[in-house]
């Protein structure tokens, strides 16, 4: 696959953008003689690095623009071009879209820390001006993680713990899943080559064992569904390296992971999804507690799907996922999905999308405008967005998603700036609680106000958000003023 070629990528556009395949060729050959003579470390020519980037956005439909700084994306870090000779050349679009993923040049920085702190803050923020420079930016990564091999072996530890700590959990919340998994296996790869190892061989074999298993499953479940005239096509899926390394680490063992072996049903709408549902339950028994509805309550990145766990032939465990055709592309591709429904007017949506339904955007707008500092801002980030993070349900059922460890007083101010000030008592699965209470998965929560109850600056030695704490602080600040 790294023998691609530029007809690869122009193959790759024609599918879906015929008239323009001309941009597409200008790009390369504009990129191509900027890096000339320049090589990567494999010994390739430079530009098999962008092409790659590109196809791998062509592959998601991306709009022009966006190929385009795919093709261009290294080129003002490692050219000598400049922005307004893409702008001349190509666009604006196309420039601001390069510009956001080169790095802040290095004579703005005295020590390597800062200039790291700098340009993570810069990929992080980038998602609130233009969605799809992260989604370029995960593109290279992807490459450079799939060639990471040609690299020095303190590199590979630094690029590899950079990519699991940051662009993992950026792919997660625009929904990124394949990108997501394929990072993610091959950072564990070179940071416990030991348990990559192990897992990968216990992985085969089980994949060796289950396969037949799992197809006479899957034919099962179409005869049924094509008897009750619901078209859909089913694929056999078995849980990445990295997903089991995390299950066997939080004390699973590999036949108690109720994910490892599972059948994704896809169906032509919703009301087929609840269709297939009762058929599928009334064929094999489930188990009550793994079922979850995220069609009615989608994640925070929008995925949507029904899951539900069924003891299969020989009472094996095995995961179903059902959902219409467009939920499963939004399972894969998540934001960029858009670029595939919307065509050229996808970049708004996705941006209206992002705004609207994804708790995260909020949280991360706060965050930075809160820290100033770079190495603060990043810290808050990863401990607060980047790291485990809850689920809980208010009174109507929605989800709230919050960092763990977080407290009624965080969930009332996620809510609104009213219910934390005037918070008094928290309800979790029909139990009063005191406020300092740590939340888990899943709970339900109920908050109490009264007009008269007010903060303490106690609550700030509890809360977990940065939307708490600094609703607090306001708080008691103008409270100090008056009296
Ligand atoms: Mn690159």
């Amino acid at each position: 696959m790294n023998n691609l070629t530029i007809e690869d990528l122009l193959n790759l556009v024609r599918a879906y953008e015929p008239t323009k395949i001309n941009i597409v060729e200008q790009a390369y050959k504009f990129a191509d003689l900027l890096h000339s003579g320049q090589l990567r470390q494999s010994g390739e020519p430079y530009i098999i690095h962008p092409l790659n980037v590109a196809c791998t956005l062509a592959e998601m439909h991306a709009d022009i623009d966006t190929i385009c700084a795919g093709l261009l994306h290294d080129t003002l870090e490692d050219t000598k071009v400049t922005k307004e000779e893409i702008i001349e050349t190509f666009n604006g679009d196309v420039a601001t879209l390069v510009d956001g993923v080169t790095k802040i040049s290095k004579i703005n920085f005295s020590t390597r820390d800062d200039e790291d702190l700098a340009n993570t803050r810069k990929i992080i923020t980038s998602i609130t001006t233009d969605v799809r420079i992260i989604i370029i930016k995960l593109a290279d990564r992807l490459h450079n993680m799939r060639t990471l091999q040609y690299k020095k072996k303190e590199k590979q530890q630094e690029n590899a713990l950079e990519t699991l700590e940051i662009f993992v959990p950026l792919a997660h919340y625009i929904g990124a899943h394949r990108i997501k998994m394929e990072l993610e296996d091959l950072s564990l790869q070179y940071l416990r080559p030991d348990a990559y190892k192990s897992i990968e061989e216990k992985r085969s074999l089980i994949e060796e064992e289950n396969t037949e298993y799992l197809f006479n499953m899957r034919n099962t479940i179409n005869n049924i569904l094509n008897e009750n005239s619901i078209e859909n096509w089913i694929k056999i899926c078995i849980k990445n390296i990295y997903g089991i390394y995390k299950d066997l680490e939080n004390d699973y063992n590999l036949s108690s992971i109720h994910d490892l072996l599972a059948l994704k049903i896809a169906v032509a709408n919703t009301e087929n999804c609840y269709r297939s549902l009762g058929l599928i339950h009334s064929k094999y028994h489930p188990v009550n507690e793994l079922f979850k509805d995220y069609i009615c309550n989608p994640k925070n990145n929008m995925y949507q799907s029904l899951h539900t766990t069924v003891f299969g032939e020989a009472n094996k465990l095995i995961q179903l996922q059902i959902r219409d055709y467009d939920m499963d592309r939004v399972a894969s591709f998540g934001l960029a999905t858009y670029w595939y429904i919307n065509g050229c007017d996808a970049r708004e949506v996705m941006q209206k999308k992002l705004t609207e339904k994804c708790q995260f955007f909020k949280t991360l707008s706060e965050i930075n405008s809160v820290f100033a500092n770079n190495q603060d801002f990043v810290n808050q980030i990863k401990s607060e967005l980047f790291s485990n993070r809850i689920y809980v349900y208010n009174t109507g059922g929605i989800a709230i998603e919050l960092p763990k460890n977080s407290t009624p007083i965080d969930f009332a101010y996620k809510l609104s700036t009213n219910n934390g000030n005037h918070l008094v008592a928290a309800i979790v699965n029909d139990k009063y609680v005191p406020l300092n209470y740590s939340l888990s998965d899943n709970d339900r929560v109920e908050i109490q106000c009264n007009d008269l109850s007010r903060p303490t600056s106690e609550w700030l030695d509890v809360v977990q958000t940065t939307k708490a704490k600094r609703l607090i602080k306001e708080y008691l600040k103008e409270m100090k003023s008056y009296s």
